[in-house]
This record gives structure tokens, sequence and C-alpha cells, in this order.
């Protein structure tokens, strides 16, 4: 898991939020591709327990609908690179 620090929140997670609010066809893309592996993923989890909507990285704790449109931040699990 990457350590929060201020560089990681401006730099990797309010770029990934604005690409989920303002969406740039090549990052859908690239969130597509990625959301159908984090889909078939053993480590993928619910953001709320026993919720159904809203997933998130069981290893890096990230919600995964930021997650896949971050350009900076690759798969923990190592399945899709940066
Ligand atoms: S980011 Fe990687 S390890 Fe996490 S759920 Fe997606 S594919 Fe799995």
């Amino acid at each position: 898991m990457e350590k929060l620090t201020i560089e990681h929140v401006f730099g990797t997670i309010i770029p990934a939020w604005y690409n989920v609010v303002f969406r740039d066809p090549e990052v859908e893309k690239l969130a597509l591709e990625r959301g159908e592996i984090c889909r078939n993923c053993e480590n993928i989890t619910p953001i709320i327990r026993d919720v159904k909507k809203g997933k998130k990285c069981g290893l890096c704790g990230c919600p995964i609908m930021g997650l896949v449109r971050s350009r900076d931040y690759g798969c923990e699990g190592k399945k899709w690179p940066r």
C-alpha cells in the first residue's frame, strides 16, 4: 500500500478522481481494460462489507473506480501496469 503523503494525494489520488468526474476517452479505454481484470481478480472486495455496490482493491485499499483511472498508480498485484 502506497504511503499517504501530500505528493501521493495531489499527484495520484486527486488526478484519478478528476478522471472519474471528467471523463477522457483515452482514460476510459484504459479503465475498461483494467476494470475487466479487477472484476475477475481474487483481491477485489466490497468497500463496505455486505454491500454489493462499490468495490475496492484488497491489496492497496483503493476504490476500483478511481484506481483504474489513475495514470500513475499501478496494480499492486502486478496484474496490470501503470
Ligand atoms: S488493482 Fe490489481 S490486485 Fe487490485 S483488484 Fe485490481 S487487479 Fe486485483
